[in-house]
């Protein structure tokens, strides 16, 4: 392949698209004639200005983001969120969380620690491999937000309908999965997603909120960096933010504005992780690890169901040239991170080779 890249199904940091890594590379040492590279210059300049401007303005196109949310690019990762939530978001001190995976379960220990958290369902029970039914949940009366991962990462579910949150604000961690198909922003409250996965480089995440739950009533003691209000009215630039993540994610937001947007991203994606789950459902050695109804698009983990058979296929697809396909170790076997930047080709590649291997080690 180009460069001598390799087909890497990495979860995150996750590879992307090589249109885009050409023209960062070709803007490094001077970006457009100003002389410098955008991670040598001030995030106060005219040219980053409109860098991050850009950046908005697309993922706003993108994403048919409606006036009344505020985009946020804010540090600390997915996983600062599962603080900065609850932190901000519970007026009454009470949320409802819905258990689906290793991220979900972090999260809600995470919003324990600022009120009463209910756990409103779960799948824990056979091992995060469906989704509970969400369309008639007890959600409690007094809760600030009903919170989802809606694609668990290491687990490999989505959700294919959204909870029925009963008016509940509904927020979402869609860090696996956003970008990779059209969404209806509206629905939720609030929608966050650690870019690294399907976007760009790691530390930064995009946050989507209603402004009305942009909160600055809040208690005095919440640290200034902690708060949705200082980041909306600064314009994400209340201190130094991640500029060579806006800019990068930037990119890759007019990358998809060109290949056709989000409908086009969902049906590739699709033709994608169809060609693989087809192997699965057909193979004799491998199958998938969760319910068909709710396999996710962008992570796909299956078994042969003997631990040293999965090890040595990890290692064989190694040897082949394919990159990071084994699996987390709460699910084992292998997991192949199918993401809006993972081409069709790498797919076949992987499953041409998987049939080979197939045939090869019968039993
Ligand atoms: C990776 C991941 C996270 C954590 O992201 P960090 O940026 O490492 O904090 C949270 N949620 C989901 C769904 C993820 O896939």
């Amino acid at each position: 392949m180009e460069y001598g890249r390799i087909f890497n199904f990495s979860a995150g940091p996750a590879t992307m698209p090589v249109e885009v890594l050409e023209e960062v590379a070709a803007e490094v040492l001077n970006y457009r004639g100003s002389g410098m590279g955008v991670m040598e210059m001030s995030h106060r300049s005219k040219v980053f200005q409109t860098i991050i401007d850009e950046a908005e303005a697309d993922l706003r196109e993108l994403m048919g983001i409606p006036e009344n949310y505020k985009v946020l690019f804010i540090q600390g990762g997915a996983t600062l969120q599962f603080a900065m939530i609850p932190m901000n978001l519970m007026k009454n001190g009470v949320a409802d969380y819905i258990v689906t995976g290793a991220w979900s379960k972090k999260a809600y220990s995470e919003a324990k620690k600022y009120g009463r958290v209910n756990l409103l369902a779960t799948s824990e029970d056979r091992n995060y491999s469906y989704i509970p039914d969400c369309s008639d949940l007890p959600v409690d009366p007094e809760a600030d937000y009903v919170y989802i991962c809606e694609n668990e990462t290491i687990h490999g579910t989505t959700y294919q309908t959204l909870p029925n949150t009963k008016g509940k604000v509904l927020v979402s961690d869609q860090s696996s999965m956003f970008l990779s198909r059209p969404c209806n922003v509206s629905d939720y409250g609030m929608i966050y997603a650690g870019v690294q996965k399907n976007v760009g480089p790691a530390g930064m995440v995009v946050v989507i909120i209603r402004e009305d739950l942009i909160r600055t009533d809040l208690d005095e003691k919440i640290p200034t960096y902690l708060r949705y209000s200082i980041h909306a009215d600064n314009g994400s630039m209340y201190n130094t933010p991640n500029c060579w993540a806006i800019y990068v994610c930037g990119k890759v937001f007019k990358y998809l504005k060109k290949i056709g947007g989000l409908s086009e991203m969902a049906r590739r994606n699709e033709e994608k992780a169809k060609i693989l789950y087809d192997f699965l459902d057909e193979s004799k050695l491998f199958h998938g690890t969760v319910d068909k109804e709710v396999r996710s698009l962008m992570n796909i983990p299956f078994v042969t169901g003997d631990k040293e058979k999965d090890a040595a296929v990890v290692a064989a697809t190694k040897a082949a040239g394919f990159e990071n396909l084994k699996g987390h170790k709460s699910v084992g076997g292998l997991r192949a991170s199918t993401y809006n930047a993972m081409p069709r080709e790498g797919v076949e590649a992987l499953v041409n080779f998987l049939r080979q291997y197939e045939a090869e080690h019968q039993a």
